[in-house]
């Protein structure tokens, strides 16, 4: 299986357009110990050929553009083959209307998301302009599906989701939507068995999700703030970590220490997390506790 992260940063990415924390301000000005970021982006594929994204990000057209394997190879033409969404929150699907252009494509997401997009925001309209454009497919949690092709063709991944306590962003209308499938983990396999858990955004942490997270070869996991207060200490107001539905990277490093298996990467990371800054003590923190910090462009072979 091989994975791209496209984008590493949390919505709004870093910098942030309208941030003058200590870190946009830095890396602007060519001053920080560390990178710029794009918003969380996943891509996957079993054979190289056929991609799949997890999120459709708002910066989606650059990271295809920085990508040449997601590159058209013909005149209308494009590998990726579908979506898949662990959220309705913008900076997960606002990339989909970038998908528009009469493409085939699969997008596989909650009941309630499918509900979200199709039935509140009418400009996901355009996705389904023509025969053939795109195919939803409602995804139910425990059991694991194909992701097929544009041709309905087998695309050698699975995918299995668990769904998490949390809550819809604050955009959404219906009131009598099924709580839990708010927010989602992934779970990807390839057909000889490797496995890729993406928890982009996580509030709490089940022994379910803990067992799972234990028989992957790859976590990618939520690592949108270092402490519970920072947006409060950046902004001097706001809510915590833990209310906007993340567990403080401070935490994850306690509560996830006994995880071995899986090679541990934080993702998803806000513009005032104090880790981005290499030289910090945050981030040297992380990496004695055995986890890496996505980068864009990062690429795995599993
Ligand atoms: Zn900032």
């Amino acid at each position: 299986m091989r994975i791209q992260i496209l984008g590493s940063a949390a919505g709004g990415r870093f910098p942030q357009w309208n941030c003058g924390c200590g870190n946009c301000i830095a890396v602007r000005a060519n001053e920080f110990s560390g990178k710029a970021r794009t918003q969380a982006q996943l891509a996957l594929s079993a054979d190289g050929v056929t991609w799949f994204l997890a999120g459709a990000s708002p910066d989606l057209a650059f990271q295809i553009e920085s990508s040449p394997a997601l590159h058209p190879r013909a005149l209308r033409d494009s590998p990726i083959a579908g979506v898949v969404l662990a959220s309705a929150d913008l900076d997960h699907v606002v990339g989909l209307l970038l998908l528009r252009e009469l493409q085939p494509l699969r997008v596989y997401a909650a009941p309630s998301i499918l509900r979200i997009l199709r039935e509140e925001n009418s400009m996901f309209g355009m996705l389904n302009r023509v025969e053939p454009q795109v195919v939803w497919t409602p995804m139910t949690s425990g059991a694991s599906f194909p992701f097929l092709c544009a041709d309905g063709k087998d695309s050698g991944l699975r995918c299995e989701v668990q769904y998490l306590s949390g809550r819809y962003p604050k955009y959404v209308k219906s009131k009598d939507l099924t709580r839990n499938e708010a927010t989602a983990a992934l779970f990807f396999e390839s057909a000889a068995g490797e496995r890729v858990a993406y928890v982009p955004a996580v509030g709490s942490l089940s022994d379910a999700l803990l067992e799972k997270i234990g028989h992957a070869n790859l976590l990618l996991f939520d690592g949108t703030f270092w402490s519970d207060d920072e947006l409060i200490r950046v902004q001097g107001s706001g809510q915590t970590a833990l209310q906007m539905g993340h567990i403080p990277v401070e935490s994850t490093l306690v509560k996830l220490a006994g995880v071995r298996r899986p090679r541990k990467i934080f993702l998803h990371i806000n513009n005032t997390n104090p880790m981005l800054d290499e030289a910090s003590p945050q981030n040297r923190e992380v990496r004695r506790a055995g986890w890496e910090i996505a980068e864009d462009g990062w690429q795995f072979n599993l």
